[in-house]
């Protein structure tokens, strides 16, 4: 792609660094509210079940904000050079919401967050081989449990793996400048929720349709318990086609609720 070497290096350089400041900005606001809401407080006064038993340390903490931080640059990266390519009007996005049908906008968040799931359940289940798990994705499973701080805690080459996808795929799948902006945030908050450590979603949610197909901490806390289920990020599609997906059998509370003695209903 010639276009490449029209990107101006200066306007590419404060596109980099403003939006790493962005990302880790977002993940420090996401990840210290749902931090102190669910491990900072007093545990009966957290409205969520607590998945793992222990505590994780000072730390431990400390350890999964370090390498989120260093992940932030490298998300950036990709999504910069991105950035810099649509000002020379050679990417997707579009900004004029007339270009295409207005229920595209749905579909085109639906599409790109089926294709990054598909794309992190397979490069995921690739780096649990044993010949790339302990260069690339044990730094990830020191987290155990994971708190939210944990979102992004990923070795860099595991980070470079997982940055390249998204931008690649605006360069060619139509997307409004909107649609970007919404999964960009979709992306951390569930990056964030998948590693509270603590099932935020009420029952109703995880017993009923939503919770069948779509992945919240309970399913990820269980990847990071036995390595060899629950691969997926957003939806359960891959995991329960693979046969990997484990759900039901370990939780008591997506049972559903016994009658109540007396109560006709
Ligand atoms: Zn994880
Ligand atoms: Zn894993």
């Amino acid at each position: 792609m010639n276009q490449l070497a029209q990107i101006p290096l200066s306007s590419l350089t404060v596109t980099f660094l403003a939006l790493t400041a962005i990302i880790a900005l977002r993940y420090a606001m996401i990840s210290g509210l749902f931090y102190w809401l669910l491990w900072g407080r007093a545990p009966e006064k957290v409205r969520a079940i607590k998945l793992m038993k222990g505590t994780p340390g000072p730390g431990a903490v400390r350890r999964e904000i370090e390498w989120s931080l260093l992940s932030s640059f490298i998300y950036a990266a990709p999504a910069a050079v991105v950035i810099e390519l649509w000002k020379l009007g050679v990417t997707a996005v579009y900004t004029d919401i007339d270009a295409y049908p207005l229920w595209w906008i749905p579909v085109s968040v639906f599409v790109y967050l089926f294709l990054q799931d598909t794309y992190f359940y397979w490069t995921h289940r690739a780096m649990h081989h044993p010949a790339l798990f302990r260069t690339m994705h044990r730094v990830h499973h020191e987290s155990r449990p994971p708190t939210p701080w944990a979102a992004f805690s990923f070795h860099p080459y595991e980070s470079i793996v997982g940055a390249v996808f998204p931008p690649l795929l605006a360069l060619f799948i139509p997307i409004h400048v909107g649609a970007v902006l919404f999964i960009l945030t979709l992306m951390t908050m569930a990056a964030v929720f998948n590693h509270c450590g603590w099932e935020i979603f009420p029952k109703w949610w995880l017993r009923g349709p939503p919770g069948r197909h779509l992945i919240t901490a309970a399913h990820h806390d269980l990847h990071h318990k036995n390595p060899r289920t629950n691969y997926g990020l957003y939806f359960r599609f891959w995991d329960k086609l693979m046969g990997t997906d484990v759900m039901e059998s370990e939780y008591d509370f997506l049972k559903p609720r016994p009658a109540e003695p007396g109560r006709i209903s």
